[in-house]
């Protein structure tokens, strides 16, 4: 098992034009807990082979699917592009159902039927990025038509993003190709499916019942990319697994000065409810060209952790950049450092316990941790419930945990301060702790004279955690060779 000793985790987004072996483990070993997969850009051939290549690397690594989400986009620009000036008129029209329109000069077409009744006089219309933006001037009811105005230079070219700031379009959860990739997730036993522009729980109800159909275990993580988004925080943490700020499209949805606010309330939020929370997008951007961050990149990312989100995430700096090593190792040694600086504690009072008893003793393990000369905290997991509640509460101490599913171990790869392991289900339940304090003295992370806290459940794993023990490593050794 590698131990980057780091309790923040890493997201790494793979391409298939780089997805070897040795490059994967390269990254393993400087810190990746997880690799994403962005279905926007790949196949299910590549991302295939990602997935069988990331598992020769270690059954520990999690793999994540980026689905692509209900989005607006240009439909095929002939010729060059529509060049724009500033002042500019436009005219712009929904593609009706099943129909696809090439735009062409003085006409923008998009791919939603609903376009020209959703969109307002007034509404600010963003294209690729925000590079190119048109206001709203008129709508021309007798051919469904927005006459827009630009409000700078550009050229628009085919398929390019379309983001319309503060207006609910009205949009499906899920389009033919996220549902084909959810059954490849399930088909590829994926870990994680990060559902992009998440606006309310209906959008999570439709991917969880397709989950549900097959039963399968992989977890939903809602991205968080939109207005809509954030206003209904609440209800889809009551629905998802945990959340990533999408702050790419959240820097088009939003005035850019907004999004520090936004991201710092979006893992607050997520530390109430206990639910991991990933921070992505441009974290290291400059190191897709240069071996070496900016200070700016270097402060976003302490910023992350100095917040306590569980996971930061790097996106095209190891998909296609040309310093994929060096951007995780910077990773790496930023979580290091930082994690030194962070208060031992979060305020612990702000994390939701629900009369939850694993709540509760996470909190008082915590809180022990913090209190007494401990070293490490020792857990066993079924669902991963236990892991995830003890790092809700931010501790910094290691929390080691045994998981008897595969999938639960790699799950907890997202968890903040989680170093998850397999153990046979087989092994008698109360032999766990015995068996992680070997293994630990064995590979030099503890010693015998160590202080430890256990949390456990006396009436087997499935039953949930019922107590907490604080003792030294050698006699909880001595007691579990003598019962
Ligand atoms: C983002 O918008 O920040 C993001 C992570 O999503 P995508 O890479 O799909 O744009």
């Amino acid at each position: 098992m590698v131990h980057t000793k780091k309790q923040t985790k890493i997201v790494a987004t793979i391409s298939d034009n780089n997805c070897e072996i040795d490059f994967l483990r390269s990254l393993y070993e400087e810190g990746m807990n997880v690799v994403r997969i962005n279905s926007a850009h790949s196949t299910f051939e590549g991302a295939k082979k990602i997935v069988s290549n990331c598992r020769i690397v270690s059954d520990s690594i999690a793999t994540l699917i980026d689905t692509k989400g209900p989005e607006i986009r240009t439909t095929v620009v002939l010729g060059d592009g529509i060049s724009l000036i500033e002042g500019d008129q436009i005219r712009v029209r929904g593609c009706q159902k099943g129909e696809c329109v090439s735009s062409i000069e003085d006409a923008l077409y998009v791919n939603d039927s609903n376009f020209f009744n959703d969109v307002p006089v007034g509404a600010r219309v963003l294209i690729d990025d925000g590079e190119i933006e048109l206001i709203v001037t008129r709508k021309q009811d007798e051919d469904c038509t927005l006459i827009c105005e630009a409000t700078n230079r550009g050229t628009i070219k085919s398929r390019k993003s379309i983001n319309v700031p503060g207006v609910h379009i009205d949009l499906p959860s899920l389009t033919p190709r996220d549902v084909e990739y959810i059954h490849w997730a399930i088909d590829n036993n994926i870990d994680f499916i990060a559902h992009s522009f998440v606006r309310t729980k209906e959008d999570l109800i439709d991917i969880q019942k397709i989950l549900d159909s097959r039963d399968s275990h992989i977890k939903i993580i809602a991205k968080i990319e939109n207005q809509q988004g954030v206003d209904n925080i609440d209800e889809i943490l009551d629905y998802c697994y945990g959340i990533m700020v999408a702050r790419g499209d959240l820097g088009v949805e939003l005035p850019a000065e907004q999004i520090p606010i936004t991201q710092r309330a979006l893992v607050k939020k997520c530390i109430e409810s206990k639910k991991p929370v990933i921070i992505a997008t441009q974290m290291l951007h400059s190191m897709i060209s240069s071996p070496r961050p900016t200070r700016a990149e270097v402060s976003d990312v302490a910023n992350a952790i100095y917040q306590r989100a569980d996971a930061i995430m790097l996106s095209g700096e190891t998909a296609m950049g040309k310093y994929p090593i060096e951007a995780v190792r910077t990773m790496t040694t930023i979580a290091q450092r930082i994690e030194k600086e962070v208060a031992p504690i979060i305020d612990i009072n702000m994390v939701r316990i629900n009369n939850e008893i694993t709540a509760q003793l996470s909190r008082s393990a915590v809180r022990a941790s913090t209190n007494l000369p401990i070293k490490a905290i020792i857990a066993d997991t079924l669902s991963g419930r236990t892991a995830r509640y003890l790092a809700a509460f931010r501790g910094a101490k290691p929390v080691y945990t045994l998981c008897y599913r595969k999938h639960v171990m790699r799950e907890l790869a997202l968890s903040y301060g989680v170093y998850a392991e397999y153990g046979e289900p087989l092994i008698a339940h109360d032999r766990f702790t015995f068996q992680m304090l070997v293994r630990l003295e064995k590979d030099g992370q503890l010693e015998s004279t160590d202080l430890v806290i256990v949390v456990g459940g006396s009436f087997g794993a499935s039953r949930g955690a019922s107590f907490m023990e604080i003792s030294k490593v050698i006699h909880l050794v001595n007691k579990a060779l003598i019962d």
